[in-house]
C-alpha cells in the first residue's frame, strides 16, 4: 500500500494540522495503513514463539543483576537469536555499570517475640552492617514529618517507615530517601515497608541513594505485614528489639552491555525510531515483567517487521538498555555514544510497567507530532491499545528526550504491577500471553507507522528551525 502512498496525503496532513490542530487530522494515515497494521496485529496475536522466547530468557538466565554472570549471558544470548532471526547491525554497546553485591542478610526480633526471623531485602546501594549486625530498639513512623516530630526519640534506634502505598511516586520516596533523614535525627539503621498496595508476606527491593554528607546507614526493606505488626506493637507500649544485619556492599564497576539491533529503513536509514526496555533486572524474581517482558515484545515487534517483509522507509531500532534499576547508566551511555545521531531520532518508545494488558501509549513531544499518533493510534482501535495520553516516556529513553527526542511509553493496566514490582514473585506464571502479544502488536504498528510516514515526527516548532 505506502508504495502507492498519494501526494495528497502530506499535503491534507499540513493542512490538517495547521489550520485544525484540535480537530482529527484527515483519514489518510488510517486508511493508508490500515491493512499493513492489521497484518503486523493478526501476526503478533497468532503467535506464541515470542512468549516462549521470554519464558526461556526467564528460566535459563534468571534474575539479571547488574555487574553478575547472569546478566551478561542473557546478553550473549539475545544477540546470538537476534542474529538468527535476520536483524540488521546486531551488536552489543559496552557501558561500565556497578557492581552492588547484597551477600546475606537477615533481620530478627529479639523481643516481644524473641527469635523472629523476618524477610527482607536490602535496598540497592545500602551499605552493610559491622559484622556482629546491628541490635537495637525500631521507632515506628508514618512519615518523614511524623520522624521529625519524635527526632528526641530516634538517636541510636533502628527507624522503621511504616508508609501505607499510595501512589509508587509518592510511597518510594521512603525508599529512596529514607536513610538519609533516618541518619539526620540520629538513627543507626533504617527499614521501609515495602513499596507496594498488597502483600502475600513479599519484601520489595530497589534503589536507595545516600545524600552527599549525610552518615551512612543501612536500609532494608521489611513486609507489609511485619511493618504493620510493629506498628501495632509500639501502638500497645510495647518494646521492639531486633537484630539487623546485612553484608551489603559495593564493588568497583564492571562491564555490561546495551543490545541493539535494527531493521534497516529503505529510504532514510540515517533516521531512527528506537523501542525497547531494560534488560537488568533486581536480583530477586526472574525480572519476568520487569523487564524482561518489555525487552522481548520490542524486539519481538521489530522481527515481525523483517519476517512480514515491511521494511519502513527509516530504521526501527530496538535498544535492551543494561542497568536501569540501580544506575541508569545504560540509558546515559546510549545518549553519551549516539549524540551526534539525536537529531534524526524521530521517536523513542519504552515499555517498563509490567505486561498487563496494554491500552495505548503516554506521549511526550509537540502538539503536531500528539494530533499525528493520535492518528496512528486509530489503527490499533481493534485491540483497545489505541488511546494517546499526553506525557510519557520511560526511564531508560528520558536520557535522551532530555535531548529533545520525542518520547513515549506503552500504557498498561496498571492494577496488579506493584503487587510483584521487584520481588520474587516477578517470574512468568504471572504474565498472560496474549496481553504480552497485544503489546507486541501495539508496539509493532506504532514503530512501524511512525518510521514509514512520508514527514519525520515533528518537533516542538523551536528545535524544528534548528
Ligand atoms: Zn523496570
Amino acid at each position: 500500500m505506502r508504495q502507492l502512498f498519494p501526494l495528497l496525503f502530506v499535503v491534507l496532513l499540513l493542512v490538517g494540522i495547521q489550520e485544525a490542530q484540535a480537530q482529527p487530522t484527515p483519514m489518510t494515515i488510517t486508511s493508508t495503513y490500515q491493512e499493513d497494521a492489521d497484518q503486523l496485529i493478526e501476526a503478533a496475536l497468532d503467535d506464541s514463539a515470542a512468549f516462549e522466547r521470554l519464558a526461556y530468557l526467564a528460566d535459563t538466565f534468571g534474575a539479571r543483576f547488574s555487574g553478575t554472570e547472569n546478566l551478561e549471558r542473557a546478553i550473549e544470548w539475545i544477540l546470538t537469536e537476534m542474529e538468527a532471526d535476520g536483524l540488521d547491525n546486531v551488536h552489543g554497546e559496552e557501558v561500565m555499570v556497578p557492581q552492588w553485591v547484597r551477600g546475606e542478610e537477615s533481620l530478627t526480633m529479639l523481643e516481644p517475640q524473641p527469635n523472629n526471623d523476618m524477610q527482607i531485602l536490602g535496598l540497592g546501594g545500602s551499605i552493610g552492617t559491622p559484622e556482629e549486625g546491628i541490635t537495637a530498639e525500631v521507632l515506628v513512623v508514618s512519615s518523614f514529618e511524623d520522624l521529625e516530630a519524635r527526632k528526641e526519640e530516634a538517636p541510636g534506634k533502628i527507624v522503621l517507615y511504616n508508609v501505607p502505598f499510595t501512589s509508587y511516586g509518592r510511597t518510594v520516596e521512603y525508599r529512596t530517601n529514607g536513610a538519609n533523614e533516618a541518619a539526620a535525627v540520629g538513627a543507626v539503621a533504617s527499614l521501609v515497608r515495602s513499596v507496594g498496595p498488597a502483600s502475600l508476606y513479599t519484601p520489595h527491593t530497589g534503589v536507595m541513594r545516600y545524600a552527599e554528607g549525610v552518615r551512612q546507614i543501612p536500609h532494608a526493606a521489611v513486609t507489609v505485614e511485619d511493618a504493620m505488626m510493629m506498628q501495632r506493637m509500639q501502638d500497645r507500649g510495647q518494646t521492639i528489639r531486633v537484630r539487623l544485619y546485612m553484608e551489603a556492599e559495593m564493588l568497583p564497576d564492571v562491564p555490561s552491555h546495551n543490545v541493539v539491533a535494527e531493521v534497516v529503513g529503505s529510504e532514510q536509514p540515517e533516521e531512527v525510531v528506537v523501542l525497547g526496555g531494560h534488560i537488568d533486572s533486581w536480583d530477586v524474581g526472574q525480572g519476568a515483567m520487569d523487564d524482561a517482558g518489555g525487552c522481548v515484545a520490542a524486539w519481538e515487534a521489530v522481527r515481525l517487521l523483517k519476517e512480514l517483509g515491511l521494511q519502513p522507509r527509516r530504521t526501527v531500532r530496538v535498544v535492551m538498555w543494561t542497568n536501569e534499576e540501580n544506575g541508569l547508566r545504560g540509558g546515559n551511555a546510549y545518549r553519551d555514544a549516539h549524540m551526534d545521531e539525536l537529531d534524526d531520532h524521530v521517536l523513542a518508545m519504552e515499555s517498563d510497567s509490567g505486561v498487563f494488558k496494554p491500552n495505548g501509549f503516554g506521549f511526550t513531544g509537540s502538539p503536531e507530532a500528539y494530533a499525528i499518533v493520535q492518528e496512528i493510534g486509530k489503527l490499533l482501535e481493534r485491540i483497545e491499545s489505541g488511546t494517546i495520553t499526553k506525557g510519557g516516556g520511560g526511564a531508560d529513553i528520558g536520557p535522551i528526550m532530555r535531548e529533545g527526542v520525542p518520547g513515549m511509553g506503552l500504557s498498561v493496566d496498571g492494577s496488579k504491577y506493584f503487587w510483584y514490582h521487584h520481588t520474587n514473585a516477578d517470574t512468568m506464571d504471572k504474565l498472560d500471553p496474549h496481553e504480552f502479544n497485544l503489546a507486541v502488536a501495539t508496539m509493532a504498528v506504532m514503530a512501524y507507522v511512525v518510521a514509514d510516514l512520508p514527514e519525520k515526527l515533528p518537533r516542538a516548532t523551536e528545535e524544528s528551525s534548528n
